[in-house]
């Protein structure tokens, strides 16, 4: 008979309980290549202290119980390891356990097979978890797969280089002493690189002694002396890339695996697709970066641009104000009434588009600063009572006793939506009443939701109009700006500063009956509801302040100094002129000025500095800022040049005024 014993490393095995003796076949002897002569006890000791303890166990188990066993030992000696199934079941004699019997395999392939399966997917899994860490950028990531490479092969030396035919350069690298004198984005001679190989062929190279393969005369070898060698091409965006690949001086401890050619495949996929993202995000951070800065030149230009034409609409706005009141023939009267609706309406324009532009750009920041809410909504309706008397309209509030009086939030913002709000019902009202509703939500802790309405029975909007008006230029029909004017921005502007505030904006509207607009917004209630509004606006005709008054107006714009000299004239306040903030520092510190109209852009020096200046021996000196900028950053910054207050320019003739009362009747207090 053939023997069947080389088919497969098998063996028979025998313990005799009685006779104190362990036999083993021929078989087993030739594939442990042990000597013939070697004992039980030498045996029991060359299995690893875990196989000796399962063995033990194995053994005791069948012993008192019976039991049949089946388990892997692992045999070392200096020179081999041997992974060993070991099959045993008992052999009763009368009714005894006498013998132990069994058969033992030789399984070290198949569990070195196992042990690099398992290594291999260890390896995958490890890589997988360095991918998946969103906390580490593209970088951060291919540096460490670099090094947990290092780690998974045993080699000291990882890179990934990207080459071209004549220049490698090192984009990563991880090594261990001696090899941490290479240093990222060093350059290489192509020709030098093992590299090169794997790119040049296309796949993946392993070589664990490079003095016995075919590649000993590579000028590699001669430079560096690199003994193993594991590497792979890298490919990003469909086009050779360069490769990765893992070194070592010494000869690799065995011969490389499909499992390791596998895994260097599968990673130089990984590493490439990293890179090529990573190649995508620079890209798209480039092009946000330029966008961003595309519209920041394009918000500077809005904003010089809209300075530029708010400096001459002050001149003609002011001089249509000033000609109507000096009595002007009939026939002139409705000329300058179209001369100043359109002159306002261009403004309100400009101001639009420039905000509209500021939150598009994502340039709006809010305040969170005590305001006293019943204060606002009686400023907003006594702002807008002339228009809506003009209309014979019914202007009414209706403010919750509920509602907590001071919040804390941005009051410039809120007054803006509820003014856009207002302002449209009255002008698309023509007859009854428009009326402003706030009443309180909820209210929880520190925090209230308040609801706002803001209806009118004005002309309606019709159902299908009701979405398309809130977006940027839309009005509802194509005759709105011919016959109300406007430019359709108002509600894009308003539906936008809602969302910003975590909030919608809601319209129900019937035809020829009326709109409500409604919206709620959450703040924070201020600790202090004793705190009155900033500056209480004066009482009506206090005319009495201003006379013998002596002001200072700095202004370089001639056309704004004759206009600003008509009105103050009229007012019958007395006023110098300064043409730059350097000039009005030298005045101010030899006149003795009531209050200074400080324009902000000028040459030599500019407002804000002149303004310091004047506060280091002025502290009291009421200063107002007139300015063609109506951006809101701009009153903080006034406020912290240390102005008083701020008057938009083209300046409205009354709200100067009341300003120059304001502040001219509290320095006559002090005084
Ligand atoms: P503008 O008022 O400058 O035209 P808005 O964005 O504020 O721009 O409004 C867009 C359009 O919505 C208006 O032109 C008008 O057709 C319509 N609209 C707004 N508010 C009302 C209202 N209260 N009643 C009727 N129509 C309105």
């Amino acid at each position: 008979m053939e023997d069947i014993h080389t088919l497969v490393d098998i063996g028979e095995w025998e313990m005799d309980l009685r006779k104190k003796s362990f036999a083993i076949s021929w078989q087993i002897i030739r594939f442990l290549k042990l000597d013939e002569n070697t004992n039980t006890k030498e045996l029991f000791r060359l299995l690893t202290k875990a196989s000796q303890y399962q063995l033990t166990k194995a053994f005791h188990n069948t012993i008192r119980f019976g039991l049949n066993f089946d388990i892997e030992l692992e045999i070392r000696t200096d020179y081999q390891r041997v992974w060993v199934r070991f099959i045993g079941k008992p052999h009763h004699c009368r009714g005894k356990i006498t013998k132990l019997v069994g058969i033992a395999q030789n399984i070290t392939k198949e569990k070195e097979t196992a042990i690099h399966l398992y290594h291999y997917q260890h390896g995958l899994k490890t890589l997988n978890a360095i991918a998946a860490n969103a906390s580490l950028d593209f970088d951060q990531q291919l540096g460490l797969a670099v090094k947990m490479v290092c780690e998974y092969f045993g080699l000291p030396l990882g890179v990934i280089n990207k080459m071209s035919d004549k220049e490698t350069m090192l984009l990563h690298i991880h090594g261990k002493p001696p090899y941490p004198a290479l240093k990222k984005n060093s350059k290489f001679s192509t020709q030098n690189t093992y590299c090169n190989i794997a790119y040049t062929h296309d796949e993946v190279l392993a070589i664990s002694s490079m003095k016995t393969s075919a590649y000993h005369k590579h000028p590699c070898y001669h430079i560096f002396g690199y003994e193993t060698y594991i590497g792979a091409p890298l490919w990003v965006e469909g086009k050779r890339f360069g490769a990765i690949g893992f070194y070592d001086k010494q000869c690799y401890k065995r011969s490389f695996t499909p499992e390791d050619t596998e895994f260097m495949r599968l990673l130089a996929r990984w590493v490439g697709s990293t890179l090529e993202r990573s190649k995508k995000e620079q890209e798209l951070m480039l092009a946000k970066k330029q966008a961003e800065e595309a519209s920041q030149a394009k918000a500077r230009f809005l904003s010089t641009m809209s300075h530029e034409i708010r400096t001459p609409m002050n001149a003609v706005i002011g001089i249509t104000h000033l000609l109507l009141q000096s009595n002007p023939d009939p026939t002139q009267i409705e000329n300058l009434h179209a001369l100043r609706f359109s002159g306002e309406n261009l403004l309100a324009l400009i101001n639009d588009i420039l905000d509209f532009s500021k939150i598009e750009a994502g340039k709006i920041e809010f305040e969170n600063i005590d305001f006293n809410l019943s204060e606002l909504v009686k400023s907003i309706r006594h702002s807008l009572s002339y228009q809506a008397q003009q209309k014979g309209l019914l202007l009414e509030y209706d403010l919750a006793s509920d509602v907590p009086h001071v919040l804390v939030g941005d009051p410039m913002r809120l007054s803006q939506i509820l003014n856009n709000l207002l302002s449209n019902a009255i002008k698309f009202t023509n007859k009854g009443s428009v009326k402003l509703h706030v009443r309180t939500k909820t209210s929880k802790h520190d925090k209230v939701t308040i609801d706002f309405a803001v209806s009118d029975t004005g002309i309606g909007i019709a159902a299908g109009k009701k979405q398309q008006i809130f977006e940027s230029f839309t009005q509802a029909s194509s005759d709105t700006t011919r016959k109300y004017g406007g430019t359709g921005l108002g509600l894009a502007i308003t539906k936008k500063l809602l969302e910003l505030h975590g909030s919608r904006i809601l319209l129900t509207s019937t035809l020829g009956k009326g709109s409500t607009f409604c919206f709620s917004l959450t703040f924070a209630i201020s600790a202090d509801q004793q705190k009155p509004d900033s500056k209480p606006i004066p009482a009506g005709n206090a005319a009495q302040p201003s006379k013998n008054k002596h002001i200072l107006l700095v202004e370089d714009n001639m056309m704004n100094i004759i206009v600003a000299k008509q009105f103050l004239t009229k007012w019958g306040i007395q006023f110098d002129h300064a043409e730059n903030g350097k000039v009005a520092v030298e005045m101010v510190k030899r006149g003795n000025y009531d209050l200074v109209l400080m324009d902000l852009q000028m040459p030599v020096m500019d407002g804000f500095k002149a303004t310091r200046q004047i506060r280091k021996t002025h502290k009291e000196l009421p200063i107002i800022a007139l300015s063609a900028s109506v951006v809101i950053e701009s009153r903080q910054k006034v406020y912290k040049a240390g102005m008083n207050d701020f008057v938009t320019k083209p300046f409205k003739p009354d709200e100067l005024h009341q300003k120059l009362l304001q502040y001219l009747a509290a320095e006559a207090d002090q005084n």
